[in-house]
């Protein structure tokens, strides 16, 4: 057998940073330190939220006028809060990284840029929800001063998206509306039970957006805007948009859908593609198992395979695993939280076992304190802190979800702060700043 020439490198050798985690902060910080020339891998067990939340970006959805001066006003009074750490420039400028990367792929993320509000963007009941970017299917679909009858529409027999539920929480909007359910054309795969992937693939196509359209615009006339569910193509949602609005003859925008998103699919596989084209490595589908350390810094990774695990060495490692919801943060029947990389110190409820997670009633204006509280400390740099409240290690960075010190579920900035985090971290990891 001819003698392998790279049988002695170790996998990863070679590697810069490597990445652990495929959600928006994963990618993002993968796609910045790309973009700065480091050589970077993404292993991740899976792919992260983004695949199942509506696929817009919260800020700070509870701003009422500029969205970027909210959050520094807020900042300012919360030093532990993640937008204060990371600083402000990284907010910015980790929104203007993704948008750049996003719109470099083909998923353009829409804002008002004249005023900086948020936009007023309607889910699949009805609500408003009010991030400050979006897809640009969904951003079409804001709400802001609307005038006139906006027209929802759904396919007959198809689970995913009931029209009909949204119109009364729309109308207690003040958002005036009418509902209708179209036939979907033949189905040309004959799948009786079509997932949201099936139906964004027939958009992709233009014959059948034709025929939907043909069918849309008896029931269009008057409407400002139509609205359909969030499945307008897979692989070219701006050319399916423009081309349905042109035959519709009104702005046609997407509504989220029930998950899996589409929105999520699509800017997961666009960052990976772009990934892969500027020779970063994505291994989505591999856990890690441990982080090996020596001397107060990382030296590998075991990422676990049939039987065994593979070690990967880098010189940075960005943690980027998303808490509590994704196997980042682990807990057990007793309460006790623990990071199971590096065990690194959780931040916890106080309390003993599981009785301060909870407050007293389901929906409480901050939330549940094992939301707001769970999560890795970290400094400046993004260094998750040790016992010691210094750096843990020196060449280890947490960002995203993994975070103490915000609410997920009422803060309404968890994208935000996935981005601006990540942005933080590759400036420190690859001292860009310096
Ligand atoms: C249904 C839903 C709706 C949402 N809506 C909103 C919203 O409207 N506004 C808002 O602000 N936020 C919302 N969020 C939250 C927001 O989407 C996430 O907080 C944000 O995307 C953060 O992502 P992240 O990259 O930090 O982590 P995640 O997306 O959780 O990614 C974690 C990654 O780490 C990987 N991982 C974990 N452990 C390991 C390991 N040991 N080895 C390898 N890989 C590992 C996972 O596989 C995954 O790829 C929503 C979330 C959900 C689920």
């Amino acid at each position: 057998m001819p003698e392998n020439p790279r049988a002695n490198i170790p996998p990863g050798a070679g590697t810069d940073v490597i990445v652990i985690g495929a959600g928006l902060a994963g990618l993002m910080a993968a796609a910045q330190a790309t973009q700065a020339g480091a050589r970077v891998r993404v292993i991740a067990n899976g792919w992260g939220q983004q695949i199942v939340s509506p696929g817009w970006i919260s800020v700070c959805d509870r701003a009422d006028d500029d969205v970027i001066a909210e959050v520094r006003g807020y900042a300012a009074i919360h030093p532990d809060h993640p937008y204060a750490l990371a600083e402000d420039d990284a907010m910015v400028r980790g929104i203007e990284a993704f948008r750049n990367v996003a719109q470099q792929n083909g998923q353009p993320y829409d804002m008002r840029d004249k005023d900086g509000h948020n936009l007023r963007l309607m889910t699949a009941l009805g609500a408003i929800q009010r991030p400050m970017l979006a897809p640009r299917g969904m951003a079409n679909g804001d709400l802001t001063g609307v005038g006139g009858p906006v027209l929802l529409v759904g396919f007959t027999g198809w689970r995913d998206f009931f029209p009909a539920l949204a119109i009364d929480n729309l109308r207690a909007a003040g958002v005036e509306a009418r509902a209708v359910c179209i036939d979907l054309p033949a189905n040309p795969s004959g799948t009786w039970d079509l997932w949201p992937g099936d139906v964004a693939r027939l958009f992709d196509g233009a014959d059948f957006r034709a025929a939907v359209s043909g069918r849309i615009k008896p029931h269009a006339k008057g409407a400002v805007k139509v609205g359909l569910p969030a499945v307008l193509g897979l692989e070219n949602p701006v050319e399916a948009l423009a081309d349905l609005s042109e035959q519709i003859g009104a702005p046609v925008f997407e509504i989220p859908t029930l998950p899996p998103s589409m929105a999520g699919v699509r800017l997961s596989n666009a960052l990976r593609r772009w990934l892969m084209r500027h020779r970063a490595r994505v291994q989505v589908g591999h856990p890690v198992v441990r982080g090996v350390v020596a001397n107060g810094r990382c030296t590998h990774v075991e990422v676990g395979a049939l039987g065994h695990t593979n070690p990967f060495y880098a010189d940075q490692f960005i943690l980027a695993t998303g808490g509590l919801y994704n196997g980042g943060i682990l807990s057990d029947e007793t309460g006790r939280l623990w990071e199971p990389l590096f065990d690194l110190p959780v931040a916890t409820p106080p309390g003993d076992g599981r009785e301060g997670w909870y407050g007293e009633r389901l929906l409480q204006e901050r939330g549940h304190p094992i939301h707001r509280l769970a999560g890795l400390r970290a400094n400046k740099q993004m260094q998750p802190l040790g016992q010691d409240g210094g750096p843990a290690l020196e060449n280890v960075y947490a960002v995203g979800h993994l975070l103490a010190g915000f609410n997920p579920l009422t803060d309404g900035c968890a994208e935000g702060i996935a981005l601006a985090t990540a942005y933080k971290a590759v400036q420190t990891a690859l001292q860009l700043d310096e």
